[in-house]
């Protein structure tokens, strides 16, 4: 039986690939295309979650004794059995989210490369080294290194099951942590399968990530557990109650929240490739995408020209559970209800509907809006559909104003064939990301940091800041030679703090 098949099994006296820690409730995730059954989980409860917790800091010591070069080994065990079994988590990402096999071959594939550079890159960027202990420290050594946490609980969202938790998880790992993870009670089979996975990669230190199912009750558990930090995906509504459990306890936490990301077109910008780059931002994993594009601001020079070039391809977007579709249903039926609100508020307030706009079972129709109002929920809240606004504007900067004017700040993208432009205006963006002449690439360069700021969040996954993020920075010196004045003793001489003043003057006081 393949891991894949033994998701259904946990109410049975086999407890399929989760552990129950004899929790009797359990919850099903369904396939959101046809509603089969793909998995039975428990939920666990606040003891559950504990007792996974506690069974994890042994392992996080270990793991953490590994060092750097035991760790890269096992996180390479690991990204290989996920390249062995690629198709097999694909088929399972395509049954739970309901997204295309080519999108989840596409998101494995990305994270593979993830952990690849995690581990490779966690010794350099973490591993101890000497820094200038300085003038008034000159008789020390000065050391820096970043140490684990410890064990780091990990919830995730349902849009990228793989590639949106082991955000944290392949980084938190190589940082040296243990990794409690709670996945999406929509997709907890992903969830369990990356967990029985390493469990089969690293059998030695199996213990190291674990997984707990539920619902928020069971994060709200993990907040509340004693983990050294809690790294949150998710929502901002929900966010704001991680971060207020996590404040109980001092618990340090990592937010990445939602965004409302948007294209600036650019009077000199590549129209066609603009268009294509949008159409695939907006309505690629049925706009489930925390950095998808929801709006596009174009000028006027390219306007009339990139709606047309967004129609025709739009046109030509077949949603489906079926292996030619475009993109597959809400994985999430009451996301449904959003579009609809979103939609309907943009229509009653002066919008059209130039293609699109309606929704049949879960799936929603590709949806091209005009002449929104910038006060429309279409504009200012995170959509989360394969929807896209686009409006017409005077010129770049009326754009850069317009897209930096709502409460998220997630990423971004710039069409432009002039560098100098594009890179002024990413740099003005209000985000933590912008792919220039292109959409959501930054996501693809593992040594490029990933986060955002306002209601998108704080906090960074990916690259180096990453790797930081699950670690504490440790600072250490060391006496190499006593001076014959000591200014930190009750014995140095009277005479001492006027020398230490003329030495300011020397050093410091000829800058005017
Ligand atoms: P959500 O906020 O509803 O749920 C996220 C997770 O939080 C789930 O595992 C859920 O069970 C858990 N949860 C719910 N209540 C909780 C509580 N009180 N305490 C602790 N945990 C609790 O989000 P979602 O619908 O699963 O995901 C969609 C959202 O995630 C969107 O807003 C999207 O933009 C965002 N997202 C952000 C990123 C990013 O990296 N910035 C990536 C992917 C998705």
């Amino acid at each position: 039986m393949s891991r894949a098949e033994q998701m259904d099994t946990v109410t049975g006296a086999a407890a399929g690939t989760v552990d129950r820690h004899g929790t009797p409730a359990t919850f099903a995730s369904t396939d959101p295309a046809g509603g089969a059954v793909v998995g039975v989980f428990p939920v666990h409860d606040a003891r559950a979650v504990q007792q996974t917790v506690d069974r994890a800091r042994p392992a996080a010591r270990r793991w953490a004794e590994l060092g750097f070069d035991g760790r890269r080994q096992r996180l390479a065990a690991y990204r290989g059995h996920l390249a062995r079994h690629l198709h097999e988590l694909a088929d399972l990402v395509h049954r739970e989210n309901g997204k295309p096999r080519a999108d989840a071959v596409l998101e494995i594939s990305l994270t593979i490369e993830h952990l690849a550079w995690a581990a490779a890159h966690a010794r350099r960027t973490l591993g101890p080294r000497r820094v200038r202990a300085g003038l008034l420290a000159a008789d020390h050594a000065a050391y820096l290194e970043y140490q684990p946490l410890g064990v780091v609980g990990v919830i995730g969202p349902w849009n990228y099951p793989v590639f949106t938790p082991m955000g944290s998880i392949a980084y938190a790992l190589a940082a040296g942590n243990a990794v409690v993870f709670k996945p999406s009670e929509h997709t907890p089979a992903v969830g369990a399968w990356l967990a029985a996975a390493w469990r089969a990669a690293v059998p030695d230190v199996a213990d190291a990530l674990q997984v707990v199912t539920g619902n928020g009750s069971t994060g709200a558990a993990l907040c509340r557990a004693g983990v050294g930090k809690l790294a949150f995906t998710g929502s901002a509504p929900t966010g704001r109650k991680v971060m207020a459990a996590c404040a109980e306890t001092l618990t340090p936490v990592l937010m990445e929240l939602g965004g409302k990301d948007a294209m600036i077109v650019d009077d000199d910008a590549d129209v066609a490739a603009a268009a294509d780059a949008a159409v695939w931002g907006a309505m690629s994993n049925a706009g489930q995408t925390c950095i998808g594009i929801e709006r596009v601001y174009a000028t006027s020079a390219v306007y009339d020209r990139f709606v047309a070039e967004v129609t025709e391809r739009v046109r030509g977007l077949r949603p489906g559970s079926d292996d030619e579709a475009a993109y597959g249903p809400m994985t999430m039926a009451s996301q449904t209800d959003v579009v609809r609100r979103h939609v309907a508020d943009a229509t009653s307030s002066g919008g059209r509907a130039v293609t699109g706009g309606t929704v049949e079972g879960g799936f929603v129709a590709p949806t091209v809006l005009l002449e929104v109002p910038e006060t429309s929920a279409a504009v200012q809240e995170e959509t989360f559909g394969p929807t896209l606004t686009i409006t017409r504007v005077r010129d770049a900067e009326e754009a850069l104003e317009r897209t930096n004017a709502t409460s998220y700040g997630l990423a971004g993208a710039v069409f432009s064939r002039s560098r100098a432009r594009a890179m002024d205006l990413a740099r003005r963006m209000r985000s933590g990301m912008t792919s220039v002449n292109s959409v959501l690439t930054f996501a693809s360069v593992p040594a490029l940091p990933f986060g955002g700021v306002g209601e998108s969040g704080f906090g960074r996954i990916h690259g180096e800041d990453g790797l930081k993020e699950f670690t504490r920075a440790r600072a250490i010196t060391r006496r190499r030679f006593a001076l014959p004045v000591d200014l930190m003793s009750f014995r140095r001489p009277p005479a001492a703090a006027d020398a230490l003043a003329r030495l300011m003057g020397v050093v410091h006081g000829r800058h005017p």
